[in-house]
């Protein structure tokens, strides 16, 4: 009886030390065992015991998942309208909110929960979310099956409802005492409302026992609120066991999840291919300018320049005397001619072309100060989000993907769609602050962010079991607030 092989560092490298499980087929979704390949190797490892929780969620997934007698036996209770009192397998569903980043980082919450309390995991997945992403678990599927008993979800889950765990707390219907709840009287499923400042609802060890008697649960949210998690004592050894590394959190929790669909690989690499394979550097530069901050081109152009200068990140020009002749005495005179010159390429992503354009043209007039070439790319300008069409969420996602391959990520603030960006990348970025007013200018421009964790950014203003008034930045010192919102909360 011959042993199978020991893996080889091939194998290591592209299941990512473990963390992809190699049942799957690699036609199916390319992306999944490529991917890798496009970035430099992460620092970050993910520990064995996230492995080993990883292939028993994926059994327990292939056991308790669609198409299963154990599923139909779950659907026909949820179907009755009543909670059943014991049930092998328990589920989250998760709903989409908002635009493709947000989503992200809920959806990869979601699935944290599911691992730290043992539910399996399905997707609600309408036309404009289908074909973004690849099954993640093997020999099951995470979507809910079109004859799934709950179908408007946008009716259904919304502030007022009257199966939001908040309302039914409020309402009185539901104790906040589990030794006074008897399971098989609870309604079939519960909701916890997690959108941004409603993330209050949840995050105590009471509400908490409560909520593990109810076998089916749907969350909408749109923020991290995986963060949250590592502030409760109830998680603190077993979170400590899948990530000794906090700050690599959602860097291996989206490696793991997030695999682009074939379509969505196809944007990917093709540009990638024909514009950013041959550079020596890559360098990403996300430009979010949100409706509601409406900074003016000048003063967005102004701050992204001050940044690069600030941390050098752009390469320099040589700068021009008043005649327009080049200044002679930059290195660029004496670069030897013999060694091959470095390319750097800048990926800009942006809904709008004119960052693009100005620093396209800047290094199409002049050279730079080492004599090194730059290029300047953009993949789309879609001008406004549209989160409801299909194709536009896959160019947004490939973007993402795309920008994750940089080897170093200039970010806007607040954004969701740049911290998925260097989450994947598992790059600390430098993060182009809010400037107090459309008006004013951000000082520092950007500042480099200490960890590679996205902010959770609007975290429940009062804590369980904590003074009121306590700074939850203070609580663990493993976690603290964002540079890009003061408010928020960040793992380090
Ligand atoms: P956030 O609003 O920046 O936090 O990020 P989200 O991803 O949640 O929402 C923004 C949405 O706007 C994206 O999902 C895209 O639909 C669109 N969008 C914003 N910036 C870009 C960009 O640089 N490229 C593309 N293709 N779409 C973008």
């Amino acid at each position: 009886n011959a042993k199978p092989a020991p893996p080889t560092r091939h194998d290591q490298d592209r299941l990512i030390g473990g963390l992809l499980s190699p049942a799957f087929d690699e036609q199916s979704c390319r992306s999944r065992y490529a991917s890798p390949h496009y970035r430099r190797p992460s620092p970050f490892r993910p520990s064995t015991y996230l492995v080993e929780r990883l292939r028993r969620y994926e059994a327990r997934h292939r056991r308790c998942g669609p198409n299963g007698p154990l599923f139909k036996e779950a659907v026909q209770h949820l179907r009755s309208g009543r909670n059943a009192a014991r049930s092998e397998c328990q589920y989250v569903v998760w709903t989409p909110f908002n635009g493709v980043g947000n989503r992200m980082l809920s959806l990869g919450s979601t699935f944290l929960y599911a691992l730290l309390t043992n539910r399996v995991l399905l997707v609600h997945a309408p036309q404009e979310f289908d074909g973004l992403f690849c099954e993640p678990f093997p020999g099951s599927s995470w979507t809910i099956p079109v004859d799934f008993p709950i179908t408007d979800f946008a009716g259904s889950f919304t502030m007022w409802s009257p199966t939001s765990y908040k309302n039914m707390r409020q309402a009185g219907s539901v104790s906040g005492d589990h030794r006074n709840v008897s399971a098989d009287r609870l309604p079939a499923y519960v909701f916890l409302d997690l959108i941004q400042s409603f993330t209050d609802a949840a995050f105590c060890e009471a509400d908490q026992l409560v909520l593990a008697k109810f076998n089916w649960m749907v969350i909408k949210s749109d923020v991290y609120f995986a963060a949250m998690f590592f502030l409760m004592p109830a998680y603190e050894r077993e979170l400590r066991r899948l990530f000794p590394e906090k700050e690599a959190a959602f860097h291996h929790l989206a490696r793991y999840l997030f695999h682009p669909s074939n379509d969505v690989w196809g944007i990917v690499r093709r540009y990638y291919e024909a514009y950013l394979a041959r550079a020596d550097e890559r360098v990403g530069l996300q430009v979010r300018v949100f409706p509601e901050m409406p900074v003016p081109f000048d003063n967005m152009y102004g701050q992204i320049v001050r940044c690069s200068e600030q941390e050098g990140l752009l390469p320099k020009v040589v700068r021009k005397d008043s005649d327009g002749e080049a200044n002679h005495s930059s290195p660029a005179a004496v670069a030897p001619e013999s060694s091959r010159t470095k390319l750097t390429s800048v990926l800009v992503t942006s809904l709008f072309s004119d960052y693009y354009e100005r620093i396209q043209g800047v290094y199409y007039a002049n050279p730079t100060e080492t004599g090194e070439y730059v290029e300047v790319h953009q993949p789309s300008h879609e001008g406004e989000q549209r989160t409801e069409a299909r194709a536009h969420n896959q160019r947004a996602l490939a973007e993402m993907y795309l920008l994750s391959f940089c080897d170093r990520i200039v970010t806007s603030a607040v954004s969701t769609f740049g911290y998925i960006a260097h989450g994947l990348a598992g790059v600390r970025p430098w993060v182009l602050l809010r400037p107090p007013s459309p008006e004013t200018h951000a000082d520092p421009a950007c500042v480099q962010s200490k960890t590679v964790e996205p902010c959770l950014q609007a975290p429940p203003r009062q804590i369980c079991g904590a003074a009121e008034g306590t700074d939850i930045g203070a609580l663990v010192p493993y976690a603290r607030h964002c540079e890009d919102e003061h408010k928020g909360l960040k793992l380090f």
